[in-house]
């Protein structure tokens, strides 16, 4: 068997290297490192596989949400609507903006913004909602598009987690996560499920006239060159990426679907356990699995996770201390929140390797593993 890892990108490279290496050369002889052909290829593409009308390519995705709360002019002591259940990223930038980040809780079974939470936290000052949809299930949407409507507040969809994944309308109609709010905001992170080889991220919008801020935003806050409108930052997507982004585009549907195919493998492996809630997947959203991460009722979360370490079988904890209890938002002086379903989580999550190059021994050996130390 070979060794078990959370994630193994070299794998999944040397299975297109020759492609890969061949779309570096190019970029290489062509000595155009920012910007070009590859990038502007690439968010073309990258639109049409998402239907949505503008893609703006940027370093990181934690530089396209702080990107998202720029072009919206939100200002200081706005308030910002989030779960504080998600990767720091989400709610660093909004602090880091010097708006107020208000978090909400999360459904224990989705893992994902609860649309009720959303409604009670609404203010006065309350400018934008950033669902997270997290581990690679959409965050209902819908009912969160009617509360942002009713309530006249943008939406930054934080899709960092989910690319590819489709959010189910009532209706039957279908849409890709990261499309339906103001903004959709994403990370190429090289673990995420379409991920680069370094840095790189992404802004999603429908908005004609807030794409060409989006762009401006990115972008030294310039249209023209030296000719600067707004205050911006300096955030691009490299060609080399891009370049590689475009190849690893073309598999995106096939990496989720070998995603799938290990979440099944495990669900299959801990059906019926009660010790073990495998993910729940809501009707209105397929599941991407950029996490694999079970609840566990009445197990010993430490012991499992060093009991597996200790077989050579890696396990993770997403996310060990919610945003709520972050030192860095001390300094703010939030209200005392009861978060209690995120704290509950917090307390019982834990997450399996899931990758598009996972093999059977290796899912057997694992679930084994997890099954040995919870039986005992
Ligand atoms: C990875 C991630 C980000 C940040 O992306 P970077 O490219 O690492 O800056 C933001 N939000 C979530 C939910 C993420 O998982």
């Amino acid at each position: 068997m070979r060794p078990i890892q959370m994630v193994d990108t070299k794998s999944q490279y040397l299975k297109i290297k020759t492609e890969v290496d061949a779309a570096i050369q190019d970029v290489l002889e062509s000595a155009i490192y920012i910007g070009g052909r590859p990038v502007q290829d690439f968010a073309t593409n990258l639109s049409s596989y998402l239907g949505v009308k503008h893609v703006i390519p940027c370093a990181n995705g934690t530089d396209a949400l702080q990107i998202a709360m720029m072009a919206l002019d939100l200002q200081p002591g706005d308030e910002v609507i989030t779960p504080s259940f998600t990767y720091i990223a989400t709610t660093e930038v909004v602090a880091l903006l010097k708006l107020k980040p208000v978090f909400v809780e999360v459904d224990p079974r989705t893992f994902c913004m609860d649309p009720e939470s959303v409604r009670k936290a609404i203010t006065p000052k309350t400018k934008a909602i950033v669902p997270v949809h997290l581990y690679g299930q959409a965050a209902p949407m819908e009912k969160i598009m009617q509360i942002a409507n009713e309530f006249n507040l943008y939406v930054i969809e934080d899709n960092a987690q989910a690319i590819g994944a489709d959010y189910i309308f009532s209706d039957g109609t279908k849409k890709k996560t990261g499309t339906m709010g103001t903004i959709g905001a994403t990370s190429f992170y090289p673990s995420k499920n379409l991920g680069a080889f370094g840095d790189g991220g992404a802004l999603f919008t429908n908005d004609d006239a807030l794409a060409q801020k989006l762009k401006m935003t990115a972008n030294h806050g310039q249209q023209k060159r030296y000719l600067h409108d707004l205050v911006g930052c300096n955030s691009r997507l490299d060609s080399l990426q891009a370049a590689i982004l475009n190849i690893k585009l073309q598999h995106l549907d096939s990496y989720n679907m070998a995603r799938q195919k290990v979440a099944e493998y495990y669900n299959n492996a801990f059906a019926d356990n009660v010790k073990i809630v495998t993910p729940y997947v809501a009707s209105y959203s397929s599941h991407v699995y950029h996490q694999y991460t079970l609840v566990l009722n009445g197990v010993d979360r430490d012991g499992l996770n060093s009991y597996l370490s200790d077989h050579k079988v890696p396990s993770m904890i997403y996310y060990p201390v919610p945003g709520h209890r972050q030192k860095m938002f001390a300094s703010l002086g939030l209200p005392q929140q009861d978060l209690s379903i995120t704290d509950w989580l917090t307390e019982r999550v834990i997450s399996l390797p899931v990758h598009t190059e996972m093999e059977e021994d290796q899912l057997a050996f694992i679930t084994n593993h997890v099954l040995n130390y919870i039986n005992q």
